[in-house]
């Protein structure tokens, strides 16, 4: 026997009956798009790292320890598996002149990798839903993705303000935060013998993300320190507003979060988070804001932008976690065949049966045979098809085919001439009183 190879640590095979949920998922996800306006982009999953460190910030967790980057072994290039989308689409809007006509309504759907520590709800190969706005500077597009979000969990039967929360927070402008992160650093460091070592070294490099340290130490140090939000002037504070006042306007019920910041150095003004209590410690299932300032710092012309991420490992988590995932497909049919000369006509009229929308699988038969109408019904009910039908020798020497309930066992079996697959089609597909 030769050694077996496995797949890489935290990076997860998805299989069915698992991947059914994420194809309905994805499927909800493109319909609400669909909806709103906004047009799918694929770049690719591969970037020169140096677009990730200039984009999210030298001194974030994700750049100082989390990407997986490598040198291209042909050409030496430096390159990393992106680790976030937002750079990548940004990169290419500037690259494509996507902005040249006005702003731009994007979503992307797809793989992300970070090297942290695979747990429930972070892995290391993970997958997002994201969007990003650009090109427009107002707080309605603010609202906009926000209410987009809102729209995705009542897709997808989840309930805002219940089994997902929103926290919203202003980070102002540069020269807001900077006069707040003066404010901050006394304040840490008049605190210091509370700090624990990762705190201490952010101290000077990045003070807003001590606020976000899972150390209760230091929560407790964050707890009393000065508030961004008083830092904030007219403008920064009539923006804030305006999200919220359009937010109300729109029922949606949200928690300020005065120190929700985020892991991107990127953001500016309106950051937001959608959390839940059902998932432990990775409760954020969505997180994004503002990035007025990312396009110009890659290079483009100086254009607003606004977007979000969404986990979908742990969306499905807490869809599961809250029995809300609906059953993965089942067929409607599955066909019977008790012996090979019924295969032929099976797989005419289990064709026509598809051309009519109905999901219909055919028993395939092993190396011995299509096996006993006994084992046959056991692959049936593991299929967990609503029907069986049967093409046995009496059925097709009359032209017929027997459809027989898996679901409820003493529903009357019935013959229908095969002629009219049609009209069988249609009963099969009535599904709310068939069941
Ligand atoms: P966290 O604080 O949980 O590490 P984050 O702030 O790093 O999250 P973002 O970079 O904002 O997360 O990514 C957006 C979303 O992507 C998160 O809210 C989460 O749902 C998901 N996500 C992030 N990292 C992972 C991961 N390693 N595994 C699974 N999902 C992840
Ligand atoms: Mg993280």
């Amino acid at each position: 026997m030769v050694d077996r190879i496995s797949g890489v640590k935290g990076m997860n095979d998805l299989l069915p009956p698992d991947s059914a949920k994420w194809e309905w998922l994805e499927a909800r996800v493109r319909s609400v798009m669909q909806r709103w306006g906004y047009h799918a982009v694929r770049t690719p999953i591969v970037e020169p790292t140096a677009l990730f460190v200039r984009g999210l910030g030298e001194v974030t967790d994700i750049v100082e320890k989390e990407m997986y980057s490598f040198a291209d072994r042909l050409n030496g290039d430096q390159l990393t598996l992106r680790p976030e989308g937002t750079a990548g689409v940004v990169r290419a809007t500037i690259e494509h002149n996507l902005l040249y006509e006005g702003g731009k309504r994007l979503f992307y759907v797809g793989p992300m990798f970070r090297h942290e520590r695979p747990q429930k709800g972070r892995y290391r190969q993970f997958h997002q839903v994201g969007v990003e706005v650009l090109g427009w500077p107002g707080p309605d597009v603010d609202a906009e993705v926000i209410l987009l979000v809102r729209a995705l969990w009542r897709e997808l039967g989840l309930v805002e303000g219940e089994d997902v929360h929103l926290e919203l927070n202003s980070l102002g402008q540069p020269a807001e935060r900077a006069a707040h992160r003066q404010a901050l650093i006394a304040h840490f460091e008049a605190h210091a013998d509370a700090l624990d070592e990762e705190a201490l070294k952010r101290l000077h490099t990045n003070p807003l993300r001590v606020l976000d340290s899972k150390h209760p130490g230091v929560q407790a140090v964050a707890e009393s320190a000065p508030r961004l939000l008083d830092f904030l002037g007219p403008e920064s504070r009539a923006h804030f507003d305006g999200v919220r006042g359009m937010l109300e306007a729109c029922g949606v019920p949200y928690r300020i979060n005065p120190r929700l910041v985020r892991g991107m150095d990127y953001y500016n003004l309106t950051v937001f988070e959608w959390v839940t209590d059902k998932l432990g410690a990775q409760g954020t299932v969505c997180g994004g804001g503002r990035y007025d300032g990312l396009i110009e710092q890659l290079g483009g012309k100086p254009a607003p932008a606004v977007g979000w991420g969404l986990g979908i490992e742990r969306l499905i988590l807490l869809l599961e976690a809250l029995g809300r995932v609906p059953e993965p497909d089942a067929p409607d049919v599955y066909a019977i065949v008790p012996d090979a000369a019924a295969v032929g006509p099976a797989m005419v009229a289990l064709d026509a049966l598809r051309q009519l929308g109905v999901r219909a699988v055919l028993h395939a038969a092993s190396d011995q045979g299509p096996g006993s109408m006994k084992s046959q019904f056991r692959k049936a009910d593991a299929s967990r098809a609503r029907h069986a039908l049967i093409f046995g020798a009496d059925e097709l020497a009359a032209g017929e085919v027997t459809i027989k309930s898996l679901r409820q066992q003493d529903a009357p079996q019935q013959r229908r001439a095969l002629a009219q697959v049609q009209q069988w089609a249609g009963e099969l597909l009535a599904r709310d009183d068939n069941p």
